[in-house]
């Protein structure tokens, strides 16, 4: 299915910040050693982090960060998809794992790769390191974390969104920003059910109409209205 192109960007930032409600803030204990998967709070690019429920590419990595890595058995690594995060990309196993939503045992053993050392491009102009490769299990995570609680059992599964229109005081909202912010509201529904493999659900609500004395609580300074994006 083709994703719409005028709300990709705002998916890729709906669904990275969202996603930081729970990730990416773990380490892995491999052998005794507590090592890091990133610099806080995003994957390090060395994570090998595929995405479970792709999004816009066949090939995605994880909207927090890592890549997708092909090991070429020689001590190099292709890098066949990088961090950034436009177009859209979904999630990882492990931030599947994190967000209560796949079972540990439904996460697949990965690897970090430290000490990156470019050495050049493969013909498609994926770029090629060589790397020092640790394996790590979803357990050695577990190890120092502890297990996720609750567990995929009893973890959320239904979440809700508000979205606000803000606006110049005394202004109304122009038919377009209405139109875009429903746009928005309708892919992130679907951006949502999508890269989580359909394991939670999202709602969208429209926004009530605050009062001014909760307007100057929220903006101090200058006066905006805040005003109900139309249902579809
Ligand atoms: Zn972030």
């Amino acid at each position: 299915m083709e994703r719409p192109v005028p709300t990709n960007y705002a998916m890729s930032h709906l669904g990275h910040e969202v996603c930081h409600r729970w990730t990416a803030y773990v380490s892995a204990k491999v052998d005794g050693k507590i090592i890091s998967l990133g610099p806080w709070p995003h994957w390090g690019p060395g994570l090998q982090a595929p995405v479970a429920f792709h999004y816009s590419l066949p090939t995605e990595a994880s909207t927090m960060g890592g890549s997708v890595w092909q090991d070429n058995f020689d001590g190099t690594y292709t890098q066949l998809r990088d961090f950034y995060y436009v177009p859209a990309t979904g999630y990882s196993y492990l931030d599947l794992y994190l967000m209560g939503l796949i079972s540990a045992a439904e996460v697949p053993d990965f690897f970090m790769l430290n000490n990156l050392v470019a050495v050049g491009k493969d013909a498609n102009g994926h770029r090629i390191f060589k790397a020092d490769r640790t394996k790590v299990t979803i357990q050695d995570v577990i190890a120092v974390e502890g297990p996720r609680l609750p567990d995929v059992d009893h973890s959320q599964r239904e979440f809700n969104t508000g979205i606000v229109v803000v606006v110049e005081h005394g202004r109304s909202p122009s038919p377009e920003l209405i139109e875009r912010a429903n746009g928005i509201r309708y892919q992130w529904i679907d951006y949502w059910e999508t890269t989580t493999g359909h394991r939670a659900s999202m709602t969208v609500n429209h926004v009530e109409r605050l009062q001014t004395s909760e307007i100057t609580v929220i903006t101090r300074q200058s006066a905006v209205d805040i005003l109900p994006v139309q249902p579809w």
